[in-house]
């Protein structure tokens, strides 16, 4: 026979196991408590959409729509694009589900993204965010209460220690068109020193130059006329509403004036949360203000903000959570008693108590499984046992066991089974935990 050989995972996608998963289920398990907190409720949209969701709204000129997203031709002959973040989809169904009613809204979201980027340490083609957005908010009160929100999750997850939360405005519009205008003038007269992307950037996105990485860029980019001078006393208050709320909020945050969003219609506030210690891969939070997007969506003008995290770049970043435990491990000895286990741990889980069977080797390998999976009792079953109706509660951390009757699983707490003294009924009733399992309780 012809030998098969085995398909191989995608270039770029993950399979996550073990501690990974556990660190990728902490993350998730966290920003679900703390949206709560925060009064945001949780949407579920689709993986994918019509390309021109994200095309319009994301910017024609982006990195992730000229080259990062999954776009193919469905069978019906459309084009469809797997979504490559959340916000554009959140906006969409905001327009097409007539979420406009509730506004303001405070949604967040997660999931696998998907983009075709070149696979490194902290960057695959699908990964996974969490996000955040208020749309139908112009305040900045909004801003605040979102970025308090990121502030809280990354102390929660016990990573807020090395990271900087890095903050900047982007102005209204005015701001924005005199500040483009100073930088195109800038960049021109360097025009002979601009890597190839940054010449195509300044024709399409200059603001994009001033968060280049090539190194031939950087000294023209730092040189470059910074957004303060432009700023009028509209953008400028509201820049110093958002602050100074951070400040009553107890966030702190530090100013980077040359921090810029690659969406084009990013206004107004303009942030990063950035570590030191995933190297080039340092951003772990990012976002912004999005006044105008919705009306790249056909939509009424409508402000909104919001940020996205990657969950990978997070669950890198946090301690190794705690495995989980088993609360009981069962071990019979003997067909008859398997057969009555598995009565018995289908009690025991009824009764929300973490519990599994141990059914191979000899009693010293099952002993010591229940052991590896960190229960705190062992529950043995052999045919003396059986045919009085009892079972053996060891106490594995202690290394005492007694012997109850079955029928008290699942309806007295374990950590009290196992403290009936040894002996007969007799002992047991004059004990006072002995009394109260004798009554046997419905
Ligand atoms: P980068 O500069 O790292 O490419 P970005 O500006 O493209 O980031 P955003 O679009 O703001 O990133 O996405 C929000 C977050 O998603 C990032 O801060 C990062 O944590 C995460 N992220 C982005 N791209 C990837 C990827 N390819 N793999 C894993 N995580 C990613
Ligand atoms: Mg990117």
């Amino acid at each position: 026979m012809a030998r098969v050989t085995t398909p191989n995972r995608i270039r770029g996608t993950q399979d996550i196991f073990g501690e990974d998963q556990r660190r990728f289920a902490h993350v998730l398990e966290t920003f679900d408590r703390v949206r709560r907190l925060y009064g945001f409720q949780r949407v579920e949209i689709p993986i994918f959409e019509d390309t021109q969701v994200f095309a319009r709204s994301i910017g024609e000129t982006t990195d992730v729509v000229s080259k990062e997203m999954y776009t193919f031709a469905d069978k019906g002959g459309d084009s469809i694009t797997l979504r490559p973040e959340f916000t554009a989809g959140i906006c969409r169904a905001y327009l097409t589900e007539g979420w406009q009613q509730y506004a303001p809204l405070k949604l967040v979201a997660s999931g696998p993204v998907f983009r075709y980027e070149r696979p490194q340490k902290g960057r695959y083609r699908q990964f996974h965010q969490i996000d955040a957005e208020v749309i139908g908010a112009a305040e900045p009160q909004a801003d605040v209460e979102l970025l308090a929100l990121a502030d809280q999750l990354l102390h929660e997850l016990g990573i807020a220690e090395g990271v900087t939360l890095q903050l900047n405005t982007l102005g209204d519009a005015e701001t924005r068109d005199a500040w483009r205008t100073a930088l195109v003038a800038h960049f021109e007269q360097h025009r002979g020193e601009l890597s190839e992307d940054s010449l195509t950037r300044l024709e399409k996105n200059p603001l994009r130059i001033l968060d280049s990485k090539d190194p031939r860029d950087r000294p023209i980019a730092d040189a470059a006329p910074g957004i303060d001078d432009f700023l009028t006393s509209e953008a400028g208050a509201f820049f110093e509403s958002v602050t100074s709320g951070l400040d009553a909020a107890g966030v702190k945050w530090t100013r980077n004036a040359r921090l810029v969003r690659g969406l084009d219609y990013y206004r107004h506030t303009a942030f990063e949360f950035v570590t030191d210690r995933l190297g080039a891969q340092g951003t772990v939070l990012a976002g912004g203000r999005y006044d105008g997007l919705i009306e790249s969506l056909g939509g009424p003008a409508t402000p909104g903000v919001g940020w996205a995290a990657g969950v990978e770049r997070l669950a890198m970043l946090i301690g190794e959570p705690t495995t989980q435990a088993v609360d009981a491990v069962v071990i019979p000895l003997g067909p008859a008693a398997e057969a009555r286990a598995q009565g018995i741990v289908a009690e025991l889980r009824r009764a929300g108590i973490a519990a599994d069977m141990a059914f191979r080797g000899n009693m010293k390998r099952r002993l010591s499984k229940a052991n590896e999976q960190g229960a705190e009792f062992a529950l043995i079953l052999g045919d003396d046992e059986l045919a009085t109706n009892r079972i053996v509660v060891r106490n594995l951390k202690e290394g005492q066991q007694a012997t109850t009757s079955i029928d008290n699983i699942g309806k007295v707490p374990l950590s009290l089974l196992w403290q009936i003294p040894t002996g007969g009924q007799a002992d047991a009733a004059a004990h006072p935990i002995g009394r109260l399992l004798a009554e046997k309780p419905e």
